[in-house]
């Protein structure tokens, strides 16, 4: 079992310089030691330093910080095979004994979010690698009285609203039905769960996915940026007994890329967009409420209530926040100046998860 400490944890990670920015000939705000990412106010040079469980460069060598501030000895870099060794082996441990977990993404939109959980071509993120590593513990399980299995479903949260992104069709008005469960809590009516039985079959349905997330978001004239994709991978454990009488074991890992945290207003929103980006505010802030609020629990503060319910996204991802869940936060970082008030607000947000 997960020791309260160890049940959310969070991490910054900062992408290279893009395009855009070396152009601009910005300048590297961010620098590190050890677990501390410190951020320098490009106007005023003041340094604001902020502590996390780790704290990362996303690339070898960050010789692109300007002097005054610490040079990175190479302890803070993490690839994506590291990102998975640090975070997501002990989502899958935990998944063994039983437990959900839950692992977003956070931060502006070209941040490194999708590198980070996706990943790009050979550079596999953190959701490939994890269940590529699932199907090779299951492979190599020897334990023979049990079976094995595992679901995947893939949906997206626009405005509140839910999409299947197994399936092609348009979903409903409104979209599809959130339920309550007594027992299991909430859950999306009618959302297919595909049984899978190798990694191969859950990078077709993730490519799939994709493109229904891209075709969706294009067809309403908005990026996908815009939505939260929420991956599910169910794994049973089916415990039969000699009496012939099964016992199941299930844990839910989910693997959340959240919607661009840019706010509204820095992006010059009117109408449909404005109140699309206050319905992204809303649940991104929820979720930073949840997760602040779980935090709280931990330290053994009492009487915390946690604002499951005031969000799609929140609700529907109530079993893998708290108790013995495992809650892990990524927020991704541009490391140029010309970003600063959104990092800066990226800091904030992750270190309020802690
Ligand atoms: P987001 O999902 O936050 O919008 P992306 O993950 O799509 O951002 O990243 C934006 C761009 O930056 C992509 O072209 C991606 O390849 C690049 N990028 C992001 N993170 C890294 C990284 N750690 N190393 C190299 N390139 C990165």
């Amino acid at each position: 079992m997960p020791s309260t400490s160890d049940s959310v944890k969070v991490a910054v990670r900062v992408r290279p310089f893009n395009q855009r920015e070396k152009n601009a000939g910005s300048q590297c705000i961010i620098s590190m030691q050890d677990k501390t990412t410190n951020i320098k106010n490009p106007e005023t040079g003041d340094i604001k330093s902020f502590s996390y469980d780790h704290s990362y460069w996303s690339h070898d060598g960050f010789k692109e910080t300007p002097s005054g501030v610490s040079e990175p000895d190479g302890s803070n870099y993490a690839d994506q095979k590291r990102l998975f060794s640090d975070l997501g082996q002990g989502v899958l441990d935990n998944a063994w004994q039983g437990y959900n977990a839950a692992l977003f993404a956070y931060g502006q939109t070209g941040s490194g979010k999708s590198y980070s959980m996706i990943g790009y071509g050979a550079n596999k993120g953190i959701v490939p690698i994890t269940c590529e590593e699932l199907f090779k513990a299951i492979d190599t399980s020897s334990d023979n009285k049990k079976q094995l299995r595992v679901f995947f479903s893939m949906l997206e949260i626009y405005n509140e609203q839910v999409r299947d992104l197994i399936v092609k069709e348009k979903p409903p008005h409104g979209g599809l039905k959130i339920r309550q469960n007594p027992k299991s809590g909430f859950y999306v009516e009618g959302l297919k769960q595909v049984p899978v039985r190798s990694y191969k079959e859950i990078e077709k349905l993730m490519e799939s996915g994709t493109i229904n997330r891209t075709t969706a978001a294009t067809n309403m004239n908005a990026t996908s940026s815009r939505s939260h994709m929420v991956i599910t991978i169910r794994f049973e454990q089916v415990l039969v007994n000699d009496a012939g009488q099964s016992n199941t074991r299930s844990s839910d890992i989910n693997l959340v890329d959240l919607a661009g945290s840019e706010r509204a207003d820095s992006t010059g929103a009117t109408g449909d967009r404005l109140k699309e980006g206050s319905a992204i505010n809303q649940s991104l802030s929820t979720l930073g409420n949840v997760i602040s609020a779980l935090a709280d629990q931990a330290m053994g503060k009492t009487k915390v209530l946690v604002p499951y319910r005031d969000s799609v996204l929140t609700k529907l991802l109530q079993s893998a926040l708290g108790g013995n869940s495992r809650t892990i936060m990524i927020a991704a970082l541009s490391p140029a100046d010309i970003n600063y008030d959104e990092t800066l607000s990226t800091l904030r947000y992750a270190d309020r998860a802690k």
